[in-house]
């Protein structure tokens, strides 16, 4: 029978959380397959979806493929673990003119044959059936895997799929992700939940300054963004009022320091309301202006009792792209719509800029009601 044979990250470093963890693991796998029929077995290391259609499998393993916390998969045929029904299986292997290698691993002990034994005998026979093919241990054409488990399976196969690795998601809890339309926050955003984090997004924008195409542009990340994170509240909040009082009150040099700094005030506060653990930005050292460190000292240091990970920020641009275009958001974050940030781009935005200057060009405004008012007008949409 085909299966595919799924291989889960270290979760026993869990300690006692590890049955969490698992549990986690394996619903967020099934919810994943919500649409396909299949069956699922657990047992000792790995996981087996069995009994899908068959015209399904590559759906289901891309899918697979999509979920945080499974290492690597492979489809195999399952067989009752004996010798007799393993070698018959692994006869079927065509290798005239390849070379090959045998792999055996024994989980289970009581299997009467030792793995290298084995591996030496199922290659014996391989080349009794195939004259023509050769034996190389260390760069083979061919893997002929057999993994012999403890319910009672082998499972035999050729390959080994790479998959997402890190953490379930939700095993970290769950985290507010400041969602621009750029390259960076969406990676920010599948990063942290690699690391087991659940996420809402926050989305600011102005129109009239930004089209409604700008927000469009950020839902259909946010969509992009749910094979993996799954469903996302986001949030979406006018930010018109707060760079107008910004513009016509403070020094140009500080418009993108004092937006940040408001930005990060509207989070936190949507973090108490909706008990999100954590704020996440795409920010990485030295991009720009206002990345630097001492702009992220003044922009966080309006943020009280959350913290703020930054997944993007020793990673070179180059590097951020390539997650971009690996998770299929890039083509998407390039559309030309504009962010809300460069309305009234000052032409020298402040490098190093200063609390004590944060806080006297603050006065000129009334913070707290400009983070009341956009707090007013949040619009939550669903997005999956
Ligand atoms: P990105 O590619 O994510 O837009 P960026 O390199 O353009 O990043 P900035 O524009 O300086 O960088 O923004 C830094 C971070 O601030 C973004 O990664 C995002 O987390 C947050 N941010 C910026 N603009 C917005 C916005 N309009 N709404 C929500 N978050 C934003
Ligand atoms: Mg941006």
């Amino acid at each position: 029978m085909k299966v595919i044979l799924l291989r889960f990250g270290p979760l026993y470093l869990k300690g006692n959380n590890r049955y969490v963890f698992e549990n986690m693991l394996i619903s967020n796998i099934k919810k994943k397959l919500c649409d396909e029929n299949f069956k699922f077995e657990k047992t000792f290391g790995r996981y087996v979806v069995s009994n899908y259609e068959k015209s399904r499998e590559d759906a289901i393993v891309q899918k697979l493929k999509q979920v945080f916390g499974l290492y690597s998969l492979s489809v195999a045929e399952e067989v009752v673990a004996s010798v007799d029904a393993i070698k018959n299986e692994i006869e079927k292997n065509e290798l005239d003119g390849k070379s090959f290698k045998v792999i055996v691993k024994r989980a289970d002990k009581n299997f009467p044959v030792p793995s290298m034994e084995f591996a030496k005998e199922l290659g014996g026979l391989l080349l009794d059936k195939n004259p023509n093919a050769s034996v190389d241990l260390y760069n083979p054409m061919v893997e002929v895997n057999v993994d012999i488990r403890m319910n009672g399976k082998a499972y035999i196969f050729n390959e080994t799929i790479k998959c997402q690795g890190g953490l379930p998601l939700g095993s970290a809890g769950k985290a507010m992700l400041l969602l621009s339309g750029g390259i960076d926050s969406p990676v920010a955003g599948y990063l942290m939940g690699k690391r087991g984090l659940e996420l809402e997004a926050l989305h600011f924008y102005s129109y009239p300054y930004t089209s409604e195409l700008a927000k469009e542009k950020v839902i259909t990340l946010a969509k992009e963004l749910t094979p993996y994170l799954g469903k996302i509240d986001l949030h979406v909040v006018s930010f018109t009022k707060v760079q107008e009082a910004i513009h016509m009150n403070c020094s140009s040099e500080y418009m993108i320091t004092l937006m940040r700094r408001i930005m990060m005030r509207v989070a936190e506060r949507l973090c108490e309301k909706y008990s999100l653990g954590a704020i996440v930005t795409g920010e990485s050292l030295g991009q720009v202006a206002s990345q630097t460190m001492n702009s992220m000292t003044v922009t966080g240091g309006v943020v009280n009792n959350k913290p703020i990970f930054r997944p993007c920020i020793a990673l070179d641009k180059e590097d951020i792209i390539e997650v971009a275009k690996d998770i299929g958001t890039y083509k998407t974050s390039v559309l030309p719509y504009e962010d809300c940030c460069t309305v009234f781009l000052p032409k020298n935005p402040v490098i190093k800029p200063t609390i004590e200057k944060c806080e006297k060009e603050e006065k000129r405004l009334n913070i707290e009601a400009l983070v009341e008012e956009c707090l007013a007008g949040e619009e939550i949409i669903e997005i999956k």
